[in-house]
């Protein structure tokens, strides 16, 4: 394979390919930048069709730690880590200590976390080994409700560019998953005085949404076709599609789930659309603000958090002012300033 002329590439820093023959560990760490900081970015234990799949998905996510820890003026760079295999049948003590001293072995230029199947306990084993590990119970706790506070605040920072209201109160979001980040975001809205229409496939969700909020239930194929301001999508990745964009008549797409759109090319499709799409990436920020401040050698201060979560909505009226000054997709725009931040830090 001609590794280095891989699109996803993109100059890591360094890839580790790790096995532990005993406990059937395989993993890739990748360390996309540092030039921030050390590289922070959860790991996933997931059961990929190949290896090349698994390479493919470390690469990408890494850099999107890059981007991510940038654009939320962090002191960190860009990485993340993937166990490869069946969690339900893999997981053991004796594996996640040793992915715990593959971690240690990078020397401190890469923090882990947990991400896809791995819990706050499995981080706790690694953590038995090595001190690179964050999100750790006990220290900066869940990382959800910051996340569902940027997330507002994306949204508040959104209605404000694109239909000059201060304020939510009466503007209508319609709020695809109601799990941990998306409950506490209607919560939010529905405080702020805005009209809720969810979905979700748990249906006492649903229901406590209902009784709490006032909002109203709709199935999952009809969420994309409601008469909203905003579309707010807070459970899948690629819910942004070639078959979901015509439905929309929402002209705010600001939801905290991860890698929204389903290809690139969408980011200017919603453009051409003249629908606002926030960058994922940038409004999801909370949670990674909130766990790297356990990074940093002074003690974690939830206050701090909150301020750099705060800092979200300045961050997202400046890409949208760009994007418009520029004539360009707001994904593409907040590409580029993270890219900026990065050279800065190279100079
Ligand atoms: P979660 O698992 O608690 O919630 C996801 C919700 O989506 C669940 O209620 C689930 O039932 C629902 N869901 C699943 N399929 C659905 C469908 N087809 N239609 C509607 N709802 C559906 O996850 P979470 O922690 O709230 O995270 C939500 C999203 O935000 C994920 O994409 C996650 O990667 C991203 N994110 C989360 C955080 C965080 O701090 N938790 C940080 C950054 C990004």
């Amino acid at each position: 394979m001609a590794f280095f002329d891989l699109v996803d590439f993109d100059n890591h820093e360094q890839v580790v390919f790790c096995s532990d023959k005993a406990t059937g560990l395989k993993a890739i760490i990748a360390v996309h930048s540092t030039a921030l900081g050390p590289a922070a970015g959860g790991c996933r234990f997931w059961d990929y069709a190949n290896d090349e799949q698994a390479l493919t998905d470390v690469l990408r996510l890494s850099k999107g730690m890059t981007y991510k820890n940038a654009m939320a003026g962090l002191k960190l760079g860009g990485g993340k880590a993937v166990i490869i295999g069946n969690p339900k049948a893999l997981k053991s003590t004796a594996l996640f200590e040793a992915f715990g001293r593959a971690v240690n072995n990078v020397g401190g230029r890469y923090y882990t976390a947990e991400d896809v199947n791995i819990t706050t306990g499995d981080m706790a084993t690694v953590n038995q080994v090595t001190d690179y590990v964050a999100g750790l119970d006990g220290k900066s706790g869940n990382p959800a409700p910051f996340t569902a506070l940027g997330t507002f605040l994306g949204i508040k920072a959104a209605v404000k560019f694109k239909l000059g209201k201060d304020d939510l109160h009466g503007i209508k979001v319609a709020v695809q998953g109601l799990g941990s980040v998306g409950y506490d975001l209607c919560a939010k809205l529905h405080t702020a005085g805005a009209q809720l229409i969810v979905s979700d496939i748990n249906h006492e969700a649903l229901e406590n949404a209902a009784a709490e909020f006032g909002a109203t239930i709709v199935e999952l194929d009809e969420i994309y076709s409601q008469e909203v301001d905003v579309f707010s999508p807070c459970a899948l990745g690629a819910s942004i599609n070639d078959d979901t964009i015509p439905q929309l008549k929402a002209s705010i797409i600001a939801g905290c789930a991860n890698n929204q759109l389903a290809a690139e090319k969408h980011d200017q499709i919603l453009k051409d659309k003249g629908i606002l799409y926030t960058p994922d990436y940038v409004i999801n920020a909370g949670g990674i603000i909130n766990v790297s401040l356990e990074i940093y050698p002074e003690p974690y201060c939830a206050d701090e958090a909150t301020r750099l979560v705060e800092n979200i909505y300045n961050t997202l009226t400046t890409v949208f002012t760009t994007a418009a000054e520029q004539d360009k997709p707001t994904g593409i725009v907040a590409d580029q300033m993270a890219q900026e931040i990065i050279a800065k830090a190279n100079l």
